[in-house]
């Protein structure tokens, strides 16, 4: 990246914190494999703990309580599994309708099993109607076991989710509670978060590590896990085999530990956030920022003005030099309607327009000026062009 590139998408993937890169650069240069008994082994064997305990402590957790895995996605599928139960043949899944889609899609479950549960129009959870749906499956099955999967917050809104009501209410039925924290740890405190739930979810490179690494806390140590998504040798207590990737996991151990210590400043990027949300009305006061009634991550907008497509808009902004996403990109880059938006009843044709800015621990000022400078032309040009059309 340039110097003067201006980078709002830090929800996709946030740029290295500062000693992740030279961390992983002198862990590459090891030799050792962290399971040998070897000098070389114990070198890697070090790195790989001294990760564990930063990555427990931002959590606030305990360094045993974390698995490493090979990112956000492939956490999230190790957790949802009928194999935290005794009974796994008649287990339910119940998710959030706007989820991730490696959480939408049930993980290990079978289709037939995973419920999605809706969300109001700002994207929060209706913990009523989940209510209603537990006791519903409950009857119905004679009280088999069942877990219930809800985001800490939206990646593509922010919105953030009632974990903690909805972890009392499955607790009080006996379930488990699964927490995709993937796009609050390194941006927000979120204790509670970690306090409800049974298994939490979290990715490196949302908050300043590498790309390719994450950790699944389990929270709740009387879970055993009966048939593991991975096996082979017994890295990670059994819960996770093959050999670690040390490098990744000190990269992702020295992001944790910087954001953590920068925690208390977290504030000033709402402030950054906020700035930008008033440029962006002022200049298109027909503009819609969703979820903005509801409790949202500090650094996330979304929004959309009317007959702006998200396409067109991404490429104007790109060529302003401003990195930003649909927010409805999927995995290959095309442009689909959202989900996340779809769930909160936004008309198809404001869903496609939606653009997603996402700032992050280096976002300054001058990126918001810059942000408003290239709205300002990129939305005068286009009502320019109406007007002649
Ligand atoms: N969960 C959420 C909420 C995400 O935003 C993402 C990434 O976009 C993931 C999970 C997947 O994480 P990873 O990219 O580490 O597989």
């Amino acid at each position: 990246m340039t110097a003067e590139r201006c980078y709002l998408d830090h929800n996709a993937s946030a740029p290295l914190r500062p000693g992740a890169l030279e961390a992983m650069i002198a862990a590459l240069c090891g030799s050792g494999n962290a399971s040998s008994v070897h000098h070389e082994g114990r070198q890697a064997r070090a790195l790989i703990e001294t990760a564990r305990e930063e990555v427990a402590a931002l959590a606030a957790v305990r360094p045993a309580q974390i698995v490493f895995t090979s990112g956000g996605t492939e956490a999230n599928v190790m957790a949802l599994s009928p194999a935290w139960f005794a009974r796994p043949d008649r287990v339910r899944l119940f998710v959030s309708a706007v989820e991730h889609p490696s959480v939408l899609n049930g993980g290990q479950f079978a289709p037939e099993d995973v419920e999605a549960l809706p969300v109001d129009d700002h994207g929060v959870l209706d913990v009523d109607t989940t209510r209603e749906r537990i006791h519903r499956w409950r009857v119905m099955s004679n009280g088999a076991p069942f877990m219930a999967s809800v985001m800490a917050a939206n990646n593509e809104t922010g919105a953030m989710q009632p974990v903690e009501a909805l972890a009392v209410l499955v607790h009080e039925c006996g379930g488990v509670v699964h927490c995709d924290a993937v796009q609050t740890a390194g941006k927000i405190a979120f204790e509670p978060v970690v306090r409800s739930a049974d298994l939490i979810t979290l990715s490196a490179h949302k908050f300043g590590g590498p790309k390719g690494t994450g950790a699944l806390i389990i929270a709740d140590e009387q879970l055993g896990y009966a048939r593991p998504l991975l096996r082979g040798g017994g890295q990670e207590r059994g819960f996770r085999a093959g050999t670690e990737n040390a490098a990744a996991i000190a990269g992702f151990g020295v992001a944790a530990g910087v954001a953590a210590r920068e925690m208390p400043s977290a504030g000033q990027v709402a402030v950054l956030r906020d700035r930008l949300e008033e440029e962006l009305l002022r200049i298109a006061p027909d503009a819609t920022i969703f979820a903005r009634e509801t409790q949202r991550l500090p650094n996330t907008s979304c929004f959309a003005a009317p007959g702006m497509q998200a396409e067109t808009l991404l490429m104007a902004f790109d060529l302003e030099g401003i990195a930003l996403s649909a927010g409805s990109a999927c995995s290959s880059g095309k442009i689909e309607r959202s989900h996340v938006l779809t769930a909160m009843g936004v008309e198809a044709d404001v869903a496609r327009a939606a653009i997603r800015v996402s700032l992050g621990w280096n976002t300054t000022e001058t990126d918001i000026d810059r942000f408003g400078a290239a709205w300002t032309r990129i939305y005068n040009t286009f009502q320019e062009r109406r007007r002649a059309a």
